[in-house]
């Protein structure tokens, strides 16, 4: 036997222990754990693939979480910083370059320089 005292329900008969964890359980129903809550929100109602209406409870937006709509890109987006990596500023960096490398052969030739 190990020096430990021993704990209460290891002196307790099989039966106890029941009557406890039923105990238990009992004083668990109505603290949060039953979402009583979703029960009563509104429906998503997004036609799903089977062409039925979604049933899960929707969000303010009126839309369940897996209905609620894509996530917020470019300027929305919550990441946006300045731009400068956006896809239309790469394109006009890349525009640029384009002109001023054919500008600057543009020069040379004119100069009766080897581009
Ligand atoms: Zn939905």
């Amino acid at each position: 036997m190990s020096d430990y005292p021993m704990h209460p329900i290891q002196k307790m008969s099989l039966s106890e222990i029941g009557a406890l964890f039923r105990r238990h359980r009992e004083s668990r129903q109505g603290t949060g754990r039953q979402p009583t809550q979703l029960t009563v929100a509104s429906r998503c109602y997004a036609q799903t693939r089977k062409g039925q209406a979604c049933k899960s409870p929707a969000m303010p937006n009126g839309r369940c979480r897996m209905h609620g709509g894509m996530s917020l890109a470019g300027r929305n987006s919550p990441r946006y910083k300045h731009g400068r990596y956006t896809k239309s500023a790469i394109a006009e960096q890349r525009r640029l370059s384009a002109l001023l490398t054919s500008a600057n052969h543009n020069l040379k030739s004119m100069r009766g320089e080897q581009p």
